[in-house]
């Protein structure tokens, strides 16, 4: 496989172009191009440069090979890579903006029972720039003269941001440069099924994201029962983790908890998270499960989810039901690159 020409910032774009005998204004077309979104030999450089380039970098990293657009307008992709393995991403419309979730890896090893991307275990780590290619592909679809096709980013697609942690550092940090498509890191959230140690970490970095943390249970043995990593940390640890980052960045944190039937929605359930929860800085965003083909866990009701919402706000907690988008195809993670790889087989 070749390089990737964005993985790399400005400043060791510079030094490329500049290795490369270049004038150094060179690397700011170049920036500028690969920013909205171009392949390289769409870029306006020099045949010469471009020649150069094409030998060591991919053209287009990241292609968008399939588009399914849902009746409230949520838009899934499918994309491929210069290996031949797909991932796959989502946009949101909202009033406020564009909101992109993004895949971190081609596939997940932490194995929870609710989700598809984990099926056929991790493939590999994307490159930052194999992220960030995601975000210029589909910005560029929907950018519109200054107005910037996507505002808002969540590392919510498959894989787990902080098991790939170098690559995602790098990509936060390339996505939020200013004089690139600038995306602040207070329009990103990453998510985390709680890589306890790797949170800490992120805090100390200072890049300021919303920090959301799938927790979906309120007690570490029932969290075992979907979530394998719960028997490596426990929710006190994440808890102190999550204090520890509003503490380091002032940013208060997000909990998801997805409506298992059967398994995570009880009386005892709000009550047990009122009392890990109440008076910390956090909100609870309640998705109702997104029900699976390959498993066999089933969603809650409407009314089921409202009424826990309902009985976490009297217990005095931050809570929502999150609309569900764009579930007529397949809004949940990893759902469309598993019938992909099906209809392949
Ligand atoms: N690995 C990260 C981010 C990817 S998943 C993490 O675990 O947070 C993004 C969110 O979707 C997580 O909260 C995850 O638990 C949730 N999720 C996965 N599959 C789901 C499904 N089928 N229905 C509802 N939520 C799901």
């Amino acid at each position: 496989m070749k390089k990737i020409l964005q993985d790399l910032s400005f400043v060791e774009l510079e030094n490329l172009i500049e290795n490369y005998g270049e004038k150094k204004f060179r690397a700011k077309q170049l920036y500028d191009g690969i920013m909205r979104g171009k392949k390289i030999s769409q870029i306006n450089i020099s045949p010469a440069l471009r020649e150069k380039l094409l030998e060591e970098y991919e053209d287009e990293p990241v292609k968008i090979i399939k588009t399914l657009t849902s009746a409230d307008g949520t838009e899934k992709y499918l994309f491929s890579l210069a290996d031949g393995n797909v991932i796959e991403g989502v946009l949101m419309k909202y009033k406020y903006g564009n909101t992109q979730c993004v895949s971190t890896q081609v596939g997940c090893r932490m194995g929870c029972k609710f989700c598809a991307s984990t099926l056929g275990g991790l493939v590999r780590d994307l490159t930052s720039g194999e992220i960030l290619c995601q975000v210029l592909a589909v910005n560029a679809l929907h950018s519109d003269g200054n107005k910037r096709g996507v505002t808002n980013v969540v590392l919510m697609g498959s894989g787990e941001p902080l098991d790939n942690f170098e690559n995602t550092i790098q990509f936060l940090k390339n996505v939020s440069a200013e004089g690139g498509i600038g995306i602040s890191p207070r329009n990103i959230s990453l998510s985390t099924c709680g890589l306890v140690p790797k949170i800490y970490e992120l805090a100390d970095i200072g890049l300021p994201v919303n920090l959301t943390i799938s927790l979906h249970q309120t007690t570490d043995e029932g969290r075992a029962r979907t979530m394998p990593i719960a028997k490596k940390y426990s929710i006190a640890e994440i808890l102190k983790a999550c204090e520890y980052y509003f503490d380091k960045t002032g940013r208060r944190y997000i909990f998801e908890y997805s409506l298992i039937a059967n398994e995570n929605c009880g009386k005892e359930h709000a009550e047990g998270l009122i009392k890990l929860l109440k008076g910390r800085p956090c909100h609870v965003n309640l998705i109702r499960l997104n029900e699976v083909k390959e498993r066999t866990l089933k969603s809650t009701t409407d009314k089921q989810a409202y009424t826990f919402a309902e009985e976490l706000s009297k217990g005095g907690l931050s809570a929502t039901v999150r609309r569900s988008m764009g579930s007529d195809i397949g809004g949940a993670c990893g759902q469309l690159r598993a019938s992909y790889l099906k209809e392949e087989d």
